[in-house]
């Protein structure tokens, strides 16, 4: 007897679909379907992701589901199949991908449904209210429109049937309420492109569908009016387009700029967002309202029915990486996206991922320049400034200091940026030695002299400030070393009458606080800023003429192959914040290693020229982009399970085979402990992707059944881009 069987994926950490039967008395859902499922003690939401007519267990096991929720597919068989992909890819559980991604409250059952704010208004041909005396109720509301259109519920109790029937004979039309109460303020004109954005602007254009694209511009060369530009004349035809930006609430300007140019066609998806305009933003995706959705990693998953182009700025920004749960690559799944609708993908960046370099170089990728800066504004000088023998206030040398007084004097803003939060990295008693370290975690504690606090910044556990060492009671207890907290106060004590402004996580915690610090950068009232990384992200800071790099070293000396990227990135980033305006900027490296041939080399030829050599390098080593890379990680309370584990999927792997891939470790992680737990990790290398997906696919369900996996915690990485 032939049979409909559903395959139902589960938000569980659990490998598999899982079969069910329709309900008895409805319709079986559609593929892409909500359905809620008996499953453990207390049900759960899962979406329907194929028919089938035999299923995977006995019949005894099988149960009905309990309802469809959704009487239509949330999304359309291109997202079904990226994510199916996706999950396929990563070797995840198919559940947290297809279930995973959706916005919360989908996940909880909502309802797919717009909470659309409807209003009435009269139609060209309604009659007069006073011709309709034998109709006084309709007679009434033509008279309450007559002012002008209504939401329904400022119209008199129990219209609703009278409305019908003034619908039916076409006197009232019924429109969304914000079609055309808000009207958006004209867009400000737009720059004339230059002749190189032009250029871009129609390689993306011409693509007749699928094309990638990598938009090397530097920074400030206009690339964001390339994507305004492209987005426009596809919005033209009628499509929809995708931006997907590394972290929304850095850069406000940036969604600022598009809510200019295309006001309330845009919608905005992030995970700072309250759960409720989460699920207003992904609906308006999905029914077409919204013609742009900006979002961060995870808006890669939104239904776009009309999607036409999708743009990823800052394509090299580490926060497309996904680091817990389903561990996914938002810039390869929009490239895969792209591939799968058939539409172009524009990756932006001035400092290129090493990975988009390299495809561009072998033509899987085409690469359109920016050369320049748009409009009067020069790219900034870069100087190596040696320290060596120096005397420093804090981590400030005199030349840095003349430089910074120089910038005030005339009436302009610096920014010093050092990627260390906190007031010092170590507390020591100057007595005996000690130094205070978190019990949980391969780590000391950072002081936070601010809020008083010695904090971890592995694992987020906190302590009072002690008032005296731990082991002698001596009170002289000295804080080693500088993070931004301290900058601050030393260049305070060195510019007295100066306003000094910190931008880091600590000083922006509270809601809003980034937004006003960004606006008193901006308006001139402060005149030096220090910061983290958090400065490094596309702000437009026109009166910031000098950068200084405090401590170039840091990046020198990490153990991790991706380090020299990240640091050239990182350095060519803050460098970009300034000279933006009419004066040309300056940027100080500090450094204890000014014969560095890492530094030598990114100051001599630019990013291109070294990310050209480190490229050679990484193929040199055998690393990605060259090789490809799973990460196994472990971890359990005691101090083996982890390698023991590990060691065990080794063996197993040596049973399956695996040619073509090779296997290292297992090993402890470079922070063996952390939060309590101790880490370890086995890693894949492998030449080409196929042999290592192949080894994947046969080897985790067998590590999934192994018992020593039920008592440590593991995960697999596919393409990771830290391997600790
Ligand atoms: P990027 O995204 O590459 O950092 P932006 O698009 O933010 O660059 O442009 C930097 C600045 O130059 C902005 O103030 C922008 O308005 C301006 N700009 C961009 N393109 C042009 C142009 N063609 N003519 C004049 N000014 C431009
Ligand atoms: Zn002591
Ligand atoms: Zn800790």
């Amino acid at each position: 007897m032939s049979r409909l069987i559903l395959k139902v994926a589960i938000d569980a950490p659990l490998r598999h679909l899982f079969d069910y039967l329709p309900h008895f008395n409805q319709p079986p859902p559609a593929p892409g379907c909500r359905v809620r499922v008996p499953f453990g003690r207390r049900g759960q939401v899962g979406l329907v992701v194929a028919h089938a007519d035999h299923a995977d267990v006995p019949d005894a096991q099988l149960r009905h589901i309990h309802e469809a929720i959704d009487d239509a597919p949330l999304f359309g068989a291109p997202l079904l199949e990226l994510l199916r992909r996706a999950a396929d890819y990563y070797h995840a559980p198919p559940g947290e991908v297809l279930v995973g991604t959706l916005p919360g409250l989908l996940r909880a059952g909502r309802p797919a449904r717009e909470q659309v704010d409807w209003q009435w208004r009269l139609s060209d041909t309604a009659p007069a209210p006073d011709t309709l005396g034998r109709a006084p109720r309709q007679a009434e509301l033509l008279r309450a429109l007559a002012v002008g259109p209504q939401a329904q519920s400022a119209l008199p109790v129990g219209s609703a049937a009278v409305l019908r029937t003034l619908l039916d004979k076409g006197w009232v039309v019924r429109e969304p309420r914000d079609a055309s109460t808000r009207q958006d303020p004209a867009p400000p004109a737009a720059p004339a492109l230059t002749s190189a954005q032009r250029a871009a602007v129609e390689a993306v254009l011409a693509a007749s569908g699928f094309g990638a694209f990598l938009l090397d511009g530097v920074t400030g060369s206009g690339k964001t009016e390339v994507y305004l530009s492209a987005i426009e004349a596809v919005l033209a035809t009628g499509r929809q387009a995708l931006v997907l930006v590394p972290e929304i609430s850095l850069t406000p300007q940036t969604e600022a700029r598009f809510r200019a140019r295309f006001g309330q066609a845009v919608a905005v998806l992030h995970s700072g967002l309250p759960d409720g305009e989460r699920l207003a933003a992904w609906l308006a995706a999905r029914s077409g309202r919204a013609r742009v959705l900006i979002g961060t990693r995870s808006a890669v998953f939104t239904p776009l029915p009309a999607l036409g182009l999708i743009v990823v700025d800052e394509e090299h920004d580490a926060s497309y990486k996904q680091q817990d749960g389903f561990r996914y690559h938002a810039r390869d799944m929009a490239v895969l996206r792209a591939r799968i609708e058939d539409v172009p993908v524009l990756l932006g960046s001035a400092t290129p991922s090493l990975e988009s370099l390299a495809h561009g170089r072998v033509g899987q990728y085409r690469t359109v320049h920016l050369r320049e800066r748009a409009g009067s504004a020069r790219l900034p000088r870069l100087e190596l400034l040696d320290v060596r023998h120096q005397r420093m206030s804090g981590l400030v040398s005199p030349a840095l200091a003349a430089a910074v007084r120089e910038e005030l004097v005339a009436g302009r803003q610096a920014m010093l940026f050092l990627n260390r939060r906190g007031y010092a990295p170590v507390l020591l008693c100057h007595a005996c030695g000690w130094v205070p370290k978190c019990q949980r975690c391969d780590a000391h504690y950072t002081l936070h002299r601010t809020r008083q606090v010695l904090l971890c910044h592995h694992c987020g556990g906190e302590r009072p400030l002690p008032p005296s060492c731990a082991e002698c009671a001596s009170g002289d207890l000295l804080p080693l070393g500088a993070g931004t907290e301290r900058i601050e106060a030393d260049i305070t004590a060195l510019f007295p009458e100066h306003t000094v402004l910190r931008v880091d996580r600590d000083s922006t915690r509270r809601r809003g606080a980034l937004d006003a610090h960004l606006s008193a950068v901006r308006d001139g009232r402060a005149d030096i800023l220090v910061g983290t990384q958090m400065l490094a992200k596309g702000h437009h800071f026109p009166a910031v003429t000098l950068v200084g790099i405090l401590d170039a070293d840091q990046g020198l000396f990490a153990a991790d192959f991706r380090a020299s990227e990240r640091l050239a990135q990182t350095i060519y980033q803050v460098a970009g914040r300034c000279g933006r305006g009419t004066q040309p900027g300056r940027v100080l490296i500090q450094t204890h290693q000014p014969q560095h041939p890492v530094l030598h080399a990114l100051l001599q030829g630019g990013y291109g020229v070294f990310a050209q050599q480190l490229l050679k390098e990484r193929e040199a080593a055998g690393w990605p982009p060259f090789t490809h890379l799973a990460l196994l990680r472990a971890e359990a309370p005691g101090a083996q399970e982890a390698l023991w584990f590990l060691g065990e999927t080794l063996s197993l792997a040596a049973e399956l085979g695996h040619a073509g891939v090779t296997l290292l470790g297992p090993v402890p992680a470079p922070m063996p402990k952390r939060a309590g737990r101790f880490r370890a990790q086995l890693l894949l290398q492998a030449d080409r992707r196929a042999p290592l997906h192949a080894l994947l696919r046969s080897w985790l369900p067998a590590v999934a059944q192994l018992p020593a996996a039920r008592k440590v915690r593991w995960s697999l990485d596919v393409d990771p881009i830290d391997t600790y």
